[in-house]
């Protein structure tokens, strides 16, 4: 059996498995991502040599290690822009992993690194929701939104690396400004902050009384509290949760015109409430592809839940996927 390491770099937390060429995780450990000023590759390297004590003598089947990292990655691995982790921004990330890996097995390996929703949508290709269909879009749903796209078997990069920033379509010309400098993005509406955002308009509105309470115990609406006060029934909640089904929809039917996927595959935390959350977006997205006739488009929950992003980079490394 072969194995990899897969590692996946959150803006809390860093995971790391030993993950075989089934897809299955041998072994995973999770380590804090640094606080400012902390190396990010120093706790990379930490959360390595965790993995490769608990792997034991089977430390010699692994034959290479990726990660995903949140922000843009260039085709030679350099990060540019890591907007959760600026300590690590514009640095050789592929040479920064190649050195700690090599460190702990005391070997050359064969090191990649990915933007984080490339390396989920790589998990989901070799081993999960992607597996049957030729073209898929690996929409990652959080505290923002990433993507990874998949053309013709393959992952699609971009010319420099950075393609799949689809976060950053531009939904609403005059809505609220995004962290990325620009205004309107899909991410301000279809993330978990967007449905923070649209709770807190609608706790501020005062049409709703649970929003309202939320807001004045904590200073903020979080997309939980919206979730559980339309699963209460509240009226101003389910409309919080309707115009995000919308927006979610018309940035996934924008996606099915440019790409024609045989599926499109929804992931990251807010999966957790796809219940409330996606239910009316298969009708709200053939609302916007009438005149794409009868183009059937499947939207399906993505397969490997938080470990697409380890499972991903296990799969780049040992060249299942490409
Ligand atoms: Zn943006």
């Amino acid at each position: 059996v072969a194995l990899a390491l897969g590692i996946d770099v959150g803006g809390t937390k860093i995971l790391a498995a030993a993950v075989d060429d089934a897809g299955e995780v041998v072994v995973e450990e999770r380590v804090e991502s640094p606080k400012d000023g902390g190396s990010l590759f120093d706790a990379i390297g930490d959360a390595v040599a965790l993995v490769v004590a608990r792997l034991g003598g089977r430390a010699a089947e692994v034959h290479g290690a990726g990660a995903g990292l949140p922000g843009l990655i260039d085709l030679e691995g350099v990060l540019h822009d890591a907007p959760n982790l600026p300590a690590a921004a514009n640095s050789a990330a592929g040479a920064e992993l190649r050195r700690r890996v090599e460190a702990v097995l005391g070997r050359r390996m064969r090191v990649v690194v990915e933007n984080d929703a490339t390396a989920a949508a790589a998990g989901e290709l070799a081993f999960g929701a992607a597996r049957s269909v030729a073209n898929a879009v690996v929409v990652t749903l959080g505290t923002g939104i990433g993507g990874g796209l998949v053309g013709n078997g393959r992952l699609l990069r971009g010319e420099r690396g950075f393609a799949g920033e689809i976060g950053h379509m531009v939904v609403e010309l005059d809505g609220p400004r995004c962290a990325c400098g620009g205004q309107g993005c899909w991410e301000q509406f279809a993330s978990g902050t967007g449905l923070a955002r649209l709770g807190r308009e609608a706790a501020l509105g005062g049409a709703s009384p649970l929003l309202a309470e939320a807001l004045a115990a904590r200073g903020e609406v979080r997309g939980e509290d919206v979730v559980d006060a339309a699963r209460r029934g509240d009226g101003a909640a389910l409309d919080v949760v309707a115009a995000f089904a919308r927006y979610l929809a018309i940035g996934l039917s924008n996606l099915a015109e440019i790409f024609d996927p045989g599926r499109l595959i929804l992931g990251g935390g807010l999966v957790r409430a796809a219940d409330v959350l996606f239910a009316t977006v298969p009708e709200r997205f053939a609302e916007h592809r009438r005149g794409a006739g009868e183009a059937k488009v499947d939207i399906v929950v993505a397969e490997l839940g938080e470990r697409a992003g380890v499972a991903g980079a296990a799969a780049l490394a040992l060249g299942l996927v490409t």
